[in-house]
């Protein structure tokens, strides 16, 4: 038995070896196909449930691999934060999104969105100068500072130092932040004592806990009160159906976000002006 435990482990450890040598070849193609254009930004609306209006949209990167086709984010945002290209790439991805966000704007005056989403990792807030980055950005977009809301999740802020320091300097100059998939870190309460916020976006896994029957799904109706009480704005993530987004509503949610109202577009499909849902 001893011997077949220790063979198994063997073939684990190659596995893992395998997963590791992967993850270094995709990480090389993440340096050339950032050369190379092949990143592109879609964009998904963040929607006003009262009206059914497109209150903001939320950027979100995608690569189209020469070789694999298209990655999953989640596949190569965490293998682009352990080699420092998300530096890159994320400048890129809020430089395109907030060049988009301003012809919107010029397109559709007092119909556009309020503002533009954009996900920033713990290794961008990190950098030194990330804030005068997002700053050149916006003068260079003639953007005014709350038309840009940063995405920061609790595990980038966890221990506090730079990142911490970065947000506190984002938020002084204007710049909206939001907690993205709250209430997935270890404390999540405590930080919004200790971080400046704008809005909670409250995560999907606790959005699917509200039934198709409309039974009580108790973190997404403790999580309202929570941003109430403290005068944020919250956003319910991955809202999939009329039944989520109408209970969302009812227990008194303003804003969400999922592919019942839109999924992720490239720009040329997407006129961010209205969904049918109100
Ligand atoms: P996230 O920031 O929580 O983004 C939401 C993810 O959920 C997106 O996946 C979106 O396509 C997906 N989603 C939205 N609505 C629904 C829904 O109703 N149902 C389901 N099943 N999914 C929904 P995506 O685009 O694959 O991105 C995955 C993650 O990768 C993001 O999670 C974010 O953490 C990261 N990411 C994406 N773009 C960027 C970026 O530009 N920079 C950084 N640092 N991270 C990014
Ligand atoms: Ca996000
Ligand atoms: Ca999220
Ligand atoms: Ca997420």
């Amino acid at each position: 038995a001893a011997k077949a435990a220790g063979s198994q482990l063997m073939v684990y450890r190659a596995e893992l070896d395998e997963r590791a040598d992967a993850a270094v070849r995709l990480g090389a193609d993440l340096r050339h196909s950032l050369d190379d254009g092949d990143f592109r930004v879609v964009y998904q609306p963040i929607v006003e449930l009262s009206s059914g209006r497109i209150e903001a949209v939320e950027a979100l990167v995608r690569w189209h691999h020469p070789v694999r086709g298209p990655v999953s984010p989640a596949d190569f945002v965490p293998i682009a934060e352990d080699n420092g290209l998300i530096v890159e790439l994320g400048e890129f991805v809020m430089r395109t999104a907030c060049r988009r966000f301003a012809t919107w704007r010029r397109e559709l005056g007092a119909d556009a969105p309020r503002y533009v989403s954009v996900n920033v990792s713990a290794r961008q807030l990190r950098e030194p100068g990330f804030p005068d980055v997002v700053a050149g950005i916006l003068a260079e977009c003639g953007l005014e500072p709350a038309a840009l809301l940063v995405e920061v999740t609790e595990t980038a802020l966890f221990g506090g130092g730079t990142a911490v320091h970065a947000v506190e300097t984002l938020h002084r100059a204007g710049v909206l932040i939001a907690l993205d998939d709250f209430g997935t870190g270890h404390s999540s309460l405590g930080l919004l004592r200790t971080v400046p916020v704008n809005v909670l976006k409250v995560d999907k896994s606790f959005v699917d806990e509200i039934t198709a029957g409309g039974g009580r799904a108790v973190i997404v109706d403790a999580l309202i009160h929570v941003s109430k009480g403290l005068g944020l704005r919250a956003v319910a993530e991955g809202v999939e159906s009329a039944g989520q987004a109408v209970y969302l509503r009812e227990i008194g949610y303003e804003y969400a976000q999922g592919f019942y109202f839109g999924r992720p577009v490239t720009e040329p499909d997407f006129v961010p002006l209205a969904t049918t849902f109100a």
